[in-house]
């Protein structure tokens, strides 16, 4: 049974977001007493830390509340820290048509895997994201491609449900925050993203648990695997319109013979788009399917998101994605035709 809560929008915070339906979201989570979570497939610190955060305060408001992400259902082993996972359940466990489905971090369906068709039959669906690339999908969608993370909208909407930011919740939101801006290093990290991290740290996250968590732990494994990776990367100076472009590949046997599974190797790209020398980084990465998911970096002066929207993928400008099949060398002569500098012309 719902307990009623007495609600009352806070108003804005800040001038941001003045064109999104705040008061419609609200609508939505009031009219019903069962809620769906759904985040993106191989979720990374933002979906599952945005959903998990969200799934906690409409619990505590009293809903019943399912939580899941599309095959493989697996959470990676970086954020197994995270609170709030015994609101998780199977995919397929989630009910056909939800009453009211809200989807995390995903930009359009094809994000959710198997729960696409949840979404596409559920009476009501709220979408809270902040990919450019999405559209058209949603009853009510808090969309922000500005937002630095998802974790930053639902920040936003646990205030105007009324919710306290408690030590559980905060610590998934500070894991999205982080993880989207690269621990406050990617362009995209504004000052309110700092006040943000504030109110988190108030809360009680601790930042050390949670970077070590993400990112400063692995099986040895994982470092035999990257050392591979390293090697085998491979720089082209004049590939990305002159700017250059720096790839490495990690097939299925690389990782399989480490015993490394497949959701580990997120952070390879942050060690290769160290290099100097090459304005794009990437990392094609064999799935348990076969086939090939292609990790994109820039440094700001490509937009890598319209590069893999034309390859069937999205993301930002300067954190994006595809998924291929067929031979690496063959994916990469595709990406590197779909490469422009900025002000280049478009070949054809
Ligand atoms: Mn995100």
């Amino acid at each position: 049974m719902t307990v009623p809560v007495a609600r009352r929008d806070p108003g804005p915070r800040d001038d941001r977001w003045p064109g999104l339906d705040w008061a419609g979201a609200l609508e939505l989570v009031d009219a019903a007493d069962e809620i769906c979570l759904a985040c993106h497939i191989v979720p990374d610190g933002d979906a599952l830390g945005s959903m998990l955060a969200l799934a906690q305060v409409l619990r505590g408001q009293g809903k019943r509340v399912l939580a899941s992400f599309g095959e493989p259902y697996t959470v990676p082993a970086s954020l197994r820290f995270l609170p709030g996972q015994e609101l998780l359940v199977e995919p397929g466990l989630l009910p056909a048509a939800p009453e009211l489905m809200i989807t995390l971090d995903a930009a359009g369906p094809d994000r959710l895997g198997s729960l696409a068709a949840n979404a596409g039959r559920a009476r009501a669906l709220l979408v809270v994201d902040h990919h450019a690339s999405g559209g058209g999908f949603g009853t009510v969608r808090l969309v922000d491609p500005a937002a630095a993370a998802t974790a930053v909208l639902v920040d936003e909407l646990i205030r105007r449900l009324g919710a306290p930011l408690t030590g559980d919740v905060a610590q998934c939101l500070y894991a999205g925050l982080a993880s989207d801006t690269g621990s406050f290093k990617y362009p995209c990290t504004t000052s309110q993203d700092h006040d943000l991290a504030g109110r988190l740290l108030k809360a009680g996250v601790r930042p050390d648990t949670v970077s070590r968590e993400l990112w400063d732990r692995a099986p040895f494994g994982y470092l035999q695997v990257l050392a591979g990776a390293l090697a085998r990367a491979r720089l082209e100076r004049d590939a990305a319109g002159g700017l250059g472009l720096v790839w490495t590949t990690i097939g299925r046997a690389d990782r399989d013979a480490r015993g490394v599974p497949y959701d580990q190797l997120e952070g390879v790209i942050d060690q290769l788009r160290r290099t100097d020398e090459a304005e794009v980084s990437v990392v094609c990465k064999q799935t348990d399917e076969n086939d090939w998911y292609v990790s994109i970096r820039s440094k700001g002066h490509i937009d890598v998101g319209s590069a893999c929207v034309e390859l069937g993928g999205g993301g930002h400008s300067t954190a994006a994605a595809f998924t291929a099949s067929g031979d690496p060398s063959d994916i990469i002569d595709r990406l590197r035709a779909v490469l422009r500098a900025p002000g280049s012309e478009r070949p054809e």
